[in-house]
């Protein structure tokens, strides 16, 4: 979708520009690249004013629409207020108001802020960590996280993971984690045999152990995996069990995105630690929370010479719009009663997904508004890695008006909670039109 003006903005980009999870090679080379200057809802615009659907949500955070009225308005309140003040030593009311909601929604009363997914869990594992060794449990020095786990980019949560295309080469500069099996999708003999071994894992570390790290319901970044909420409730049973703390990653499960507004709240499971990013800002300015309880709170108390105080905090913790960003957020959830819309706009992801029977899908997958398409020929066989079957697919899908990006050879469909069925049909027909072109 090359034009002279966006020409001229990838010439300046690839001069200058390193994109994240992005091979240089691929980006400097493919000539669909868009540089998007606006948005308006469910919709992204170009620099040359073409319009396509947001089937990503902003890679998974943006829930409730681009310019949403009532959040930029927020923000620009805060604007005429503060923009940023330290949570070092002083506090905003709008970080009081916003960690007496969180508390709500969770039932977790202790809310430290951060800014993104990756130091919400970095946050967790180091409280977790400290909070055992300050109440003398000095062996639990070690984590247990999933097979095909994804956890964030910082080096400790790049420990916890378990995806070999993204962690494998960083494992000399890593910590040891116990891998506990995970279903790839909720099939009760895969639970049962992973819960097996689940069992025998924690009975042999389970006394090392200071948590038990797990993304509840659904593994997003491993394309989609997912399991039973039963298999959840098992695992937070035996993590209890073996004396360990659990800690659930809701960085992309949260707000809503599996149904419920947090994926481990609706199975009934209470962690002792519950992490939150991506949609906290409804996707407008990045913020992040680590939750838990009064227990793991009170272990950092006492006298300031005996050193049991948290010695952890980013510059931007707690920014004032950002806040005011997510305190407007959930004003929207609220108001426009987005959770209780959310199961008519499931069903018709899901009927628009069942009407794909092309012969070059190997399988579709769904959790909430979330999707997977996995694609191959149409003999049926996988294609090779440096084929790039997925990304090649997500790329063309741009062609016919929506924004989609591949796991693999897995096409992710992500799109805003607030999308109507007419936009998520047309996502799914932009993805199966750019699928149809490289794989049909
Ligand atoms: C995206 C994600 C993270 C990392 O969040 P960032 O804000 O990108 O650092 C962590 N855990 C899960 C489950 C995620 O989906």
């Amino acid at each position: 979708m090359s034009s002279p003006r966006q020409d001229a903005w990838l010439r300046r980009d690839h001069a200058h520009l390193w994109h994240p999870f992005t091979q240089a090679d691929e980006w400097e080379s493919q000539s669909d690249n868009l540089v998007i200057a606006r948005g308006d809802g469910v919709w992204l615009e170009d620099v040359d004013g073409r319009r396509y659907l947001d089937g990503t949500a902003s890679l998974w955070c943006n829930v409730l629409g681009h310019r949403h009225p009532r959040i930029d308005a927020a923000i620009q309140a805060q604007l005429g207020r503060i923009a940023h003040s330290t949570m070092l030593g002083l506090t905003h009311p709008g970080a009081i108001e916003h960690a007496e909601r969180l508390s709500e929604h969770t039932g977790l009363p202790r809310v430290f802020y951060s800014d993104s997914g990756s130091t919400a869990v970095e946050v967790a594992l180091k409280m977790a960590f400290q909070g055992k060794q300050q109440v003398g449990e000095v062996r639990r020095t070690r984590f247990a996280a999933f097979t095909e786990a994804y956890h964030g980019d910082t080096v400790g949560s790049v420990s916890l993971g378990g995806i070999d295309l993204f962690h494998a080469v960083y494992r000399p500069l890593l910590f040891d984690a116990v891998r506990l099996p995970a279903p790839d999708a909720a099939d009760p003999e895969d639970e049962a045999r992973c819960l097996a071994s689940i069992r025998r894992l924690l009975g042999e570390h389970g006394d090392t152990l200071a948590a038990v790290v797990v993304e509840p319901l659904v593994q997003g970044a491993a394309g989609l995996r997912h399991h039973s909420p039963a298999f959840l409730r098992e695992v937070a049973a035996l993590t209890r069990e073996v004396g360990a703390f659990l800690v659930v990653d809701e960085v992309a499960t949260g707000f809503g995105r599996t149904g419920p507004m947090f994926a481990s709240v609706g199975a009934g499971v209470q962690p002792d630690f519950l992490c939150v990013a991506k949609a906290i800002t409804g996707g407008y300015l990045p913020l992040a929370a680590t939750l838990t309880t009064e227990a793991v709170y009170d272990a950092f108390r006492g006298p300031y010479t005996d050193y049991r105080t948290f010695f952890h905090g980013h510059t931007y913790t707690g920014n004032p719009l950002a806040i005011a960003a997510a305190n407007a957020t959930l004003d929207v959830y609220a108001e426009e009663r987005v959770l209780e819309q959310l199961p008519g706009r499931i069903a018709a992801l899901q009927e628009a997904l069942a009407r794909l029977d092309e012969p070059w899908v190997a399988g579709v997958r769904q959790v909430g508004l979330m999707a997977a398409v996995e694609l191959q020929r149409t003999d049926g066989t996988p294609y090779a890695p440096h084929e790039r079957a997925g990304h090649r697919a997500s790329l063309a899908a741009r062609k016919h008006g929506a924004i989609v990006r591949n796991l693999g050879d897995r096409v992710m469909v992500m799109p805003p909670l607030v999308m109507e069925p007419p936009e998520l049909r047309a996502v799914v027909a932009a993805l199966a039109a750019g699928a149809a072109e490289v794989c049909g």
